[in-house]
């Protein structure tokens, strides 16, 4: 081979072995690589097999959106992008094992329960969870996922109750927010602003007047951060604009408290 295909072959190798590397991702002792982020399907016994990797499935009472206070069973996946200053589910970010499509339904259906919500983490990073809010909806189950709003949702089922978060700045993420994202909202969909914050308020009051919000879908949500925005203080200046829009507690950390996880 001449020299400078040698070369070029090397320069190659190094650049595959790099790219490999990074695709690896390297996780604390406990947590697992995060499969089916933009990367191929995984072949299990020969077969193209749909895979997710979960954080966790577990049935409890929905503690948040017009659903608040029906039993539900989540979903919950694995990895998220952003790193809201606020966040209250910092372990979905790493931990989680992968389980095939198949082995998700079959928990989900043990529950015996006709509410399913997707969550995380960021749900909408997987590419296969386009397969399993569909095999959810063919079931009969009324399904909901929960988004950060960063990624688009013109590719969720319009069946699928879209909870959309437009992030506030006081969680450090409002540059990321996906704008277009408002346009594709369905009359049964949810707004969520998380507010930690005056400002944090103003900010959502003025994006819900902006986007005509509170017409437009199910609910526009002000949800108060747990524990550092008092909610009568934000239900005093929702009530002080007549702001068309919901405050919303986050009923199982009242029922089981704020830290604790599963439920
Ligand atoms: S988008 Fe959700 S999971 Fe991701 S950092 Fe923000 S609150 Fe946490």
């Amino acid at each position: 081979m001449p020299r400078n295909a040698k070369i070029a072959k090397s320069a190659r190798n190094a650049r595959n072995v790099k790219s490999a590397k990074s695709a690896l991702r390297l996780t604390p002792v406990g947590t697992i690589e995060v499969c089916g982020l933009r990367g191929p399907r995984r072949h299990l016994a020969g077969q193209l097999t749909t895979v997710l990797t979960i954080n966790e499935i577990f049935h409890s009472i929905q503690g948040e959106s017009t659903h608040t206070g029906r039993p539900c069973v989540f979903v919950r996946l694995t990895a998220c992008d952003l790193r809201c200053s606020w966040c209250d589910t910092p372990y979905a970010f790493t931990e989680g094992r992968k389980m095939s499509l198949e082995d998700v339904l079959g928990r989900v259906d043990a529950f015996g329960c006709p509410l399913v919500e997707i969550t995380g983490g960021e749900p909408l990073l997987q590419r296969d969870v386009y397969p399993l809010m569909e095999r959810l909806l063919e079931s009969g189950r009324t399904v909901m996922v929960e988004t950060g709003g960063h990624m688009s949702i013109a590719g969720v089922p319009p069946a699928v109750v879209k909870i959309v978060d437009v992030k506030c700045p006081g969680s450090g993420e409002s540059h990321r927010n996906h704008w277009s994202n408002l346009d594709h909202l369905a009359a049964h969909d949810e707004v969520k602003f998380v507010i930690r914050d005056r400002a944090d308020y103003e900010y959502a009051r003025d994006v819900v007047a902006r986007h005509s919000l509170s017409g437009r879908v199910a609910a526009v949500l002000f949800s108060p951060v747990h524990g550092v925005l008092a909610a009568r203080e934000l239900a005093a200046w929702m009530l002080e604009d007549r702001l068309d829009a919901r405050l919303q507690l986050q009923t199982h950390k009242f029922i089981w408290g704020a830290d604790v996880r599963g439920v």
